[in-house]
């Protein structure tokens, strides 16, 4: 088949890589691809961290993907021989003050009812992991299942590998789609019309900008923002894996890169578009992260971004066939998008492969949307 993909961030350069490895002829139409949230992603796979007291079918997708990173990973990995940076140390646990400890010792208790393994940690035990940090903290725990990769190294080694699968990269946005005896078309302002048997949208936050979109879809994506910092400390070896802490009831996340690089995030907003950097947030991160890792102080500032996760109508990603028609969605990843993508991509490819929407994503199709 001929597959135009709408969106070049995980997304669709994920699925554009199991099509492409599947030997369908690819396109991608972005103007600037790996530039949108993908770029602004801390890289967690991070399931269990991140469940949700009322989203249990979303947990058992993010599991699901999180078993399939290792084997997507090599899978690039082998066509693009550029490492995407997995790194299986789990995540370590922390609550700051006694309030804190209490609201995570809440959520260990859903997370084991869940059969998720939350692992309590002494002090003593902590400093062995991390002689950097601070503490005592009154709640400490490890997940081994939750890890991380490195997001940029990611799209980096998907962006060598398309290429080597030959899928085609047109920078140019796709202003609106037009309906044509029942099927979708891409329209280009200052292109001619490509035709293509599948159309795939995944387009992340502004799938809304695009016209031509039935309202159902356009408006069930909407971004919502995150401000997330980078900094590069003196040595690899300050923080040796991710820990995620609430301290005075506010939840933060540190991931290590061995490059020595740490990111520190994230704010989550409902103010829609608003590219503004905000001191407070990005104050309070900082001073967060310090009482956690005092050396903290010593490291450069790198880097300040503000990206939209696209976040859907029930915050559960919208993926498959839309109305038996030749348009399929990869959209409303939120705030899971590199998790989820080992198994979004997998899926979504077999859909459109087979025209039936694989059981595994049952619950997550665009039909939810044509009830709308
Ligand atoms: C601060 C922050 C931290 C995060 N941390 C994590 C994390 O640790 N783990 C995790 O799993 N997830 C994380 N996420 C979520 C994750 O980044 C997103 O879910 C994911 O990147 C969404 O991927 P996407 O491809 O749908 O969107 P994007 O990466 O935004 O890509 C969409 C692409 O579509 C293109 N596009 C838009 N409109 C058009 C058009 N009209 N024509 C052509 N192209 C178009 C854009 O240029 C863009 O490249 C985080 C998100 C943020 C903001």
């Amino acid at each position: 088949m001929d597959i135009g993909i709408i969106g070049g961030g995980i997304a669709g350069q994920s699925a554009a890589f199991r099509l492409a490895a599947a030997n369908h002829k690819v396109t991608i139409y972005d103007p600037s691809p790996a530039t949108g949230a993908s770029l602004a992603a801390a890289g967690m796979l991070a399931p269990a961290s991140e469940v949700n007291f009322s989203e249990v079918p979303l947990l058992r997708l993010m599991q699901h993907s999180n078993d399939l990173w290792p084997d997507f990973v090599r899978q690039i990995e082998s066509v693009s021989g550029v490492s995407i940076g997995l790194r299986m140390d789990g995540t370590l646990i922390l609550g700051y003050e006694p309030n804190d400890a209490r609201d995570l010792e809440r959520l260990a208790e859903f997370q084991r009812e869940l059969g998720i393994e939350v692992t309590r940690l002494t002090h003593r035990q902590v400093k062995e992991l991390e002689p950097e940090l601070g503490g005592p903290f009154p709640f400490a725990a490890m997940i081994s299942t939750d890890n991380q990769l490195d997001n940029r190294q990611l799209m980096h080694s998907l962006e060598v590998a398309l290429d080597q699968l030959g899928v085609k990269i047109v920078h140019k946005s796709v202003s609106s789609l037009a309906l044509k005896g029942g099927n979708y078309e891409i329209v280009l302002d200052d292109h001619p019309t490509p035709r293509h048997d599948i159309v795939l949208l995944a387009a992340g936050s502004q799938v809304g900008s695009i016209t031509g979109l039935p309202t159902a879809i356009s408006g069930a994506i909407r971004p919502v923002k995150g401000q997330i910092i980078r900094v590069q400390a003196q040595s690899n070896t300050l923080l040796n894996r991710v820990v995620r802490s609430k301290t005075y009831g506010k939840t933060l996340y540190m991931v290590p890169r061995t490059s020595g690089e740490i990111v520190i995030g994230a704010t989550q907003e409902e103010v829609g578009f608003d590219t503004t950097a905000k001191v407070r947030p990005i104050a309070e991160m900082l001073t967060n992260a310090a009482l956690l890792l005092p050396g903290l102080g010593e490291a450069d500032f790198k880097e300040q971004l503000v990206r939209f996760r696209p976040g859907s109508i029930d915050n559960a990603p919208i993926v498959g066939q839309y109305c038996n028609s030749n348009l399929f969605l990869c959209l409303g990843h939120f705030r899971h998008g590199i998790l989820l993508s080992a198994a979004l991509s997998k899926y979504v490819a077999e859909s459109i492969q087979s025209g039936k929407q694989p059981s595994e994503i049952e619950g997550f199709g665009a039909a939810r949307l044509e009830a709308n």
